[in-house]
């Protein structure tokens, strides 16, 4: 039996991934009845329990196995003096151009970029890697001019008019912007966060106080951030709005290399942690830095579109605590007790997307699983191979009919679990298409209550990836289950 999501394209992994997750109600694209929202997207009822999941992990992971990790929740709307210390006002800007053509417009990095890989599928690896340093060289120098003659002798193409027809590059701010208050003029401009990050820094030394922690400690955050992408492609990988996962790891000047260390190696152990293969992340230097920023390293994840940032350590230096000191005219200094030194803390940053995130633990969890039927037949079977403690529910039961009793013996078994793991109730169906179902949506247990079950008080337990089934008997339930779907033993892997 094949199980395929409409619309499905055979070809692209991309679109299958795309359909399979409006399909079985993860993602849906925002305000569709209207034809929706140029990447903006809406969780539906099975999305929402997984993007929670993976921030509840997070979560977890940072603050309750780091006794010096505290956790904050900033508001969206912030002093727009924020952005001016940050430097977003001035330099959050994307160089853009337009094709005269098709009348779209473009990132010129992205652009090059995929001239670059196309260089790379043609076998001419020294010509891709020529044209990025290049294209770093005139981005850092911020030379316009030059990205355009650069876009012109490279033949770079539209890929809608398929014409060389373009404006000169422009920049292009990002940030999102509204009024606040019953006037509208610039006075009462201020913008929607673009990162979360700087509600963490100008609640420094409120949470140093009042959490009475010593440096090395970090804040973490999860939030909404907004950025006004122009090229928003590749489903929720590049969205208008999206939520971020922060954490600034405040130390003292001279120690933040140790610390950046330290932080590389529990990310990429959290991601490996929630079935995320090796193989399929990497590390990508940043050799241009950024001007504040003295190491900065990107976790890589090979979606079907190939290696993209998945998310970024950043060691950032004193630079955001300094500007805001110097424009509030706020001392954001601390005063070490050991050193007896009073100083501007360094930063290491880590910051991952969630919905990245979320759309790189999809992918990885797409499976179609070719094989024969007892008859010889061909068939195919797609389930979600989600981590226990991802999928959007864990176990699901069901009567093998809606009679003698069955229903009511299920219920309870219902019962037994629903406390301790997220559990669904199914007695409509034949149990083989329910199997399918969970399969779809990623849950990895199934447990069928039949007649049987009446005389042994055992039920049928079924796994999801191996379509293996056993008996068990319903008090070891709770048990056999909570080994898997334990929190405990997951957050014990971490250390
Ligand atoms: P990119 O180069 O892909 O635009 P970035 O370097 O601007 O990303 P950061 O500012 O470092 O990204 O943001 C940290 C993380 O936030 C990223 O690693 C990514 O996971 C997530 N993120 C950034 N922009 C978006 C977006 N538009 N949609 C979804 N997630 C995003």
């Amino acid at each position: 039996m094949t199980q395929k999501a409409k619309g499905q394209d055979d070809n692209n992994p991309l679109k299958k991934i795309i359909a399979h997750a409006k399909e079985y109600g993860f993602i849906f694209p925002s305000s569709e009845i209207y034809d929706g929202l140029q990447a903006v997207y809406d969780y539906g009822q099975n999305g929402v329990e997984l993007k929670n999941n993976l921030k509840h992990l997070w979560w977890k992971a940072m603050t309750q196995m780091h006794e010096n990790v505290v956790g904050i929740d900033a508001a969206i709307f912030m002093h727009p003096a924020t952005w001016k210390a940050s430097g977003h006002v001035d330099s959050f800007n994307d160089p853009m151009i337009d094709n005269k053509d098709s009348k779209k417009r473009y990132r010129v990095d992205h652009l090059i970029e995929d001239k670059a890989s196309q260089y790379e599928q043609e076998g001419k690896a020294n010509d891709a890697a020529a044209l990025l340093d290049k294209m770093e060289n005139l981005l850092a120098q911020e030379d316009y001019k030059g990205l355009y003659d650069l876009i012109i002798a490279e033949n770079i193409q539209c890929p809608i008019a398929k014409t060389a027809n373009w404006t000169e590059v422009r920049q292009f701010n990002l940030m999102f912007s509204t009024e606040m208050g019953a006037v509208a003029d610039e006075s009462g401009k201020i913008y929607l966060r673009p990162e979360t990050a700087q509600g963490i820094f100008v609640n420094f030394l409120n949470v140093q106080k009042t959490s009475r922690q010593q440096i090395p400690f970090g804040i973490a955050q999860i939030g909404k951030a907004f950025r006004n992408e122009i090229v928003a492609r590749q489903f929720i990988f590049r969205m208008r709005e999206f939520e971020q996962m922060e954490m600034q790891y405040f130390v003292r000047p001279g120690e933040e290399m140790q610390a950046y260390q330290t932080w590389k190696e529990r990310r990429m152990k959290f991601l490996t942690s929630l079935g995320l293969p090796a193989q399929k992340l990497r590390w990508h230097v940043h050799t241009k830095l950024a001007h504040y920023a003295n190491a900065a390293e990107d976790i890589e994840f090979e979606f079907p579109f190939g290696f993209k940032e998945l998310e970024g350590i950043h060691s950032r230096t004193d630079f955001d605590l300094t500007q805001h000191q110097n424009l509030s005219r706020t001392k954001m200094q601390y005063y070490d007790e050991e050193t007896k030194e009073r100083y501007v803390p360094y930063v290491v940053e880590t910051s991952i997307g969630a919905d990245r995130l979320f759309l790189a633990v999809l992918c990885n969890a797409y499976t179609e699983d070719k094989g024969v039927d007892a008859e010889g037949r061909e068939k195919e079977r797609i389930y979600l191979n989600l981590h226990p403690l991802l999928a959007p529910y864990q176990v699901a039961i069901f009567p093998l009919v809606r009679k003698d009793g069955l229903p009511q013996k299920a219920r309870e078994v219902f019962e037994l679990l629903r406390y301790d793991c997220r559990a669904l109730y199914e007695e409509k169906g034949a149990i083989g298409k329910n199997y399918t179902r969970q399969d779809l949506i990623g849950t990895p247990f199934c447990i069928t209550v039949d007649h049987q079950t009446l005389e042994d008080q055992a039920v049928t337990l079924r796994h999801r990836n191996t379509t293996q089934q056993e008996r068990v008997a319903i008090a070891d339930l709770p048990n056999k289950l909570g080994e898997v779907l334990s929190l405990r033993h997951w957050l014990k892997q971490l250390q």
